[in-house]
């Protein structure tokens, strides 16, 4: 059975684009940071706030489930001292152990170099509108501290590791506060603060963008915000293949998280529109293995392996990260080494991941441009 050893990386490095930054402090280090700031915690003692953040299966089942304890974390991570110490922990976790398989409570890497990553870039996301304590502090002045940590991480690690930030407009936001945080988007940019992409996160019930007027609108949002563009969409059954395409169509992402939604449409009904669309348009699916299973957009390891395969009978492009490796307690080596053991993924597989990500980050980099949708054949179903 291969192992992670085995796996030969692309000449730029390891790049994980989908990773929350409230899903991306360990634990113990979030009940650290709530205790010295003094806030109030929806339990008692630290075993019940552990219990409740770690998102194993017991305690998720849905995006809905996942998504319920984030809240806790966006609080504590809220104004600009503890959000800029929110992304040193989170980029320095991640850097520090490069992606080891297993890591110790004190934070060291549990196995031997060969077994772990050559982590090189990492995207991280967040809604800064969910971290100005409801309006108590400066929109501004907490993104330039989530900047500031990002800068003294690459500074720290003298240009081995590359960082950016996404910022993740909500599902669960109204209008007027997703076109803020798509203008200062914009202005934070250009600025040359290193916010690199725009997402859309969220519970998907909360705002499926079924209706065209309320897709119109977000489209005007992610044009605003003038970044490269990743959306969640797809990953749970609010989302049907005809809002879909329309999300596609109208948002233009470059990426598109869990697009489960596709495959459905094609192994349910026999429908592949979606499919052909995503490869049509050289779109690169971002999968989540661990979050993926735990919120049951994919039902189990096995059914991993059809949609990865799935993905390359159409020529779909797709790359792996984790989403919340800290609540998960996992990591990107941890993940793709289940694909492996469980034969749901091959090395070809993982190597050819590992180069998609390495093309689609959207850090700046000197690498070989993004595949145009001119390049793109669609291979027929085997
Ligand atoms: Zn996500």
């Amino acid at each position: 059975m291969p192992t992670i050893s085995d796996l030969s990386f692309p000449a730029e490095g390891v790049f994980e684009v989908h990773v929350h930054l409230g899903g991306a402090v360990p634990i113990h280090r979030l009940y650290e940071s709530a205790v010295d700031r003094g806030i109030r915690l929806p339990v008692q003692t630290y075993d019940e706030f552990a219990d409740l953040l770690h998102r194993r299966s017991d305690n998720s089942g849905s995006l809905e489930k996942y998504l319920e304890i984030y809240e806790v974390a966006e609080r504590i991570q809220s104004g600009p001292q503890a959000l800029r110490e929110s992304v040193l922990i989170a980029l320095n976790g991640a850097a520090r152990t490069g992606g080891s398989t297993r890591v110790a409570a004190e934070g060291e890497a549990l196995v031997p170099l060969p077994q772990r990553l050559p982590l090189t870039g990492i995207e991280l996301r967040l809604n800064p509108l969910k971290r100005n304590g409801g309006g108590i502090w400066d929109l501004d002045r907490v993104m330039l501290a989530a900047c500031s940590g990002v800068e003294e991480l690459q500074t720290a690690y003298k240009g081995r590791v590359q960082a950016g930030l996404i910022v993740c407009l909500g599902r669960d936001l109204p209008d007027e506060q997703n076109e803020i945080l798509a203008r200062k988007t914009a202005l934070w940019a250009s600025k040359g603060l290193p916010v690199v992409g725009v997402d859309l996160a969220g519970p998907e019930s909360a705002n499926p963008l079924s209706d065209p007027v309320s897709l119109r609108r977000m489209a005007e949002f992610f044009e605003t915000a003038a970044v490269g563009r990743t959306v969640h969409c797809g990953e749970t059954r609010s989302i049907n293949l005809d809002t879909f395409m329309a999300t596609v169509r109208e948002l233009k992402p470059h990426r598109i998280g869990h697009p489960l939604a596709a495959a459905r449409a094609l192994w349910e009904d026999g429908d592949d529109r979606g499919l052909r669309m995503l490869a049509e348009r050289g779109i690169v699916a971002e999968l989540c293995v661990v979050s993926n299973l735990l919120t049951r957009a994919v039902e189990n390891v096995e059914q991993y392996g059809r949609l990865l395969k799935t993905l390359d009978d159409y020529g779909i492009e797709y790359c792996f990260s984790t989403d919340a490796p800290a609540l998960q307690k996992s990591t990107l080596a941890s993940e793709l080494e289940l694909l492996l053991s469980r034969g749901a993924a091959t090395l070809d597989q993982l190597e050819r991941s590992l180069v998609s990500a390495a093309r689609c980050t959207f850090l700046p980099r000197k690498a070989a441009p993004r595949r145009r949708s001119s390049d793109q054949s669609v291979v027929s179903m085997s």
